[in-house]
């Protein structure tokens, strides 16, 4: 008989992929639990505009982040602000361990912690995180209007923030290794456009160095000729890249070799009923809209997978007399 202590599916995550599960989880009827250690929406939240999810022109991450939160409770969905220690993977049912000392079990669960902001790796970075280095301009821009800052990266996201840096600060600086951009044509014409950003190509940001107010400058170096100088800059954005959560991958799940999760066209692991979703997963685009697409196909596929599971229960029951 199915135990009925134990949830359909737990959902790790609170991104677009986790809550768009969520959503379908609810509409097929699962008993489900979504687990989400900070604030709904995952890197959505730090996205001053989205501009390409389909349906909204032009949206803030913050608010997509709660219509998203929102439809998902609109279904009844529980809901649990922890942080997860472990997933112990289990023939009957997988097990959930929170820091909270608590342990949920579920039919079936679907990982999907996303990802992180890459670190440079230079000295100082650590050091004056906070002070002056921000890997969140949303977040952190404010306390940078017109001043001057650095933004590292060159890619979608360093352009989109060091668009918006430009609305607030006196200058920005763009550094980017190569002497072309990573980022789609559209924001490459909108930082060539916006007179407050300076690119400076071809450039290695070495160090970042402060005072006791904090951050005033960033060492770089020409990565042809290997000169060196100091920006002035109170403020050091770094955006290249992220890597994947991936801590809580079970043993026995197969990643590439930059860690993320490989899975079938389900997202379906080697762990049946661990299925893994969004920035997590191994794929060619990282899209708030891929991230959802993502949830929809775990969630339905999980409901198939518990289906199945819990007839195959009631069908090992012994018969009566
Ligand atoms: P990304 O596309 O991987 O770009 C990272 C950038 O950082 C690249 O320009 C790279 O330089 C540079 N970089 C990497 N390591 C570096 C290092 N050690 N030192 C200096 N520079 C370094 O990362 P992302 O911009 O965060 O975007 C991640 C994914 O999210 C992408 O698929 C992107 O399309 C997507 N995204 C989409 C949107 C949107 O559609 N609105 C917004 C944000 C992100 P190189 O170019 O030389 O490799």
């Amino acid at each position: 008989m199915p135990d009925s202590s134990v949830y359909d599916l737990i959902i790790i995550g609170g991104g677009p992929g986790g809550l768009a599960a969520g959503i379908y989880a609810m509409r097929a009827a699962l008993k489900t639990v979504l687990i989400e250690k900070g604030a709904h929406g995952g890197q959505m939240t730090m996205s001053d505009e989205v501009e390409n999810y389909p349906g909204f022109e032009q949206i803030s991450g913050m608010e997509l982040s709660m219509k998203f939160a929102e439809h998902a409770r609109s279904y009844g969905i529980e809901m649990i602000s922890d942080e997860v220690e472990a997933i112990e993977p289990g023939l009957e049912h997988h097990e959930v361990r929170l820091a909270g000392g608590e342990v949920i079990r579920g039919y079936a669960v679907v990982l999907a912690t996303g990802g992180s902001p890459r670190k440079l790796g230079i000295p100082g970075e650590d050091k004056y995180y906070g002070k002056g280095v921000s890997y969140c301009a949303v977040c952190d821009g404010f306390f940078f209007r017109e001043k001057t800052v650095a933004v590292v990266g060159g890619g979608d996201t360093a352009c989109e923030e060091a668009l918006y840096l430009a609305k607030l600060a006196r200058h920005v600086y763009l550094i980017h290794r190569r002497d072309e951009l990573r980022a789609s044509k559209i924001l490459q014409k909108r930082v060539m456009d916006e007179c407050k950003i300076e690119v400076l190509w071809n450039t290695l940001a070495t160090e970042v160095l402060a005072d006791e107010q904090g951050v005033n400058a960033v060492a770089i170096e020409d990565a042809r000729t290997g000169d060196n100088r100091q920006l002035d800059v109170e403020g050091a954005f770094i955006f290249i890249g992220f890597e994947p959560n991936n801590a809580l991958v079970p043993a026995g799940v197969k990643m590439n070799a930059d860690g993320y999760v490989m899975t079938n066209e389900k997202c379906e692991t080697a762990i049946p009923g661990l299925f893994v979703i969004g920035d997590l997963r191994e794929k060619y685009a990282r899209q708030i809209v891929v991230s959802a697409a993502d949830g929809a196909t775990a969630a339905l596929a999980a409901a198939h997978f518990v289906e199945t599971k819990k007839s195959a229960e009631v069908c090992e029951l012994p018969a009566a007399g």
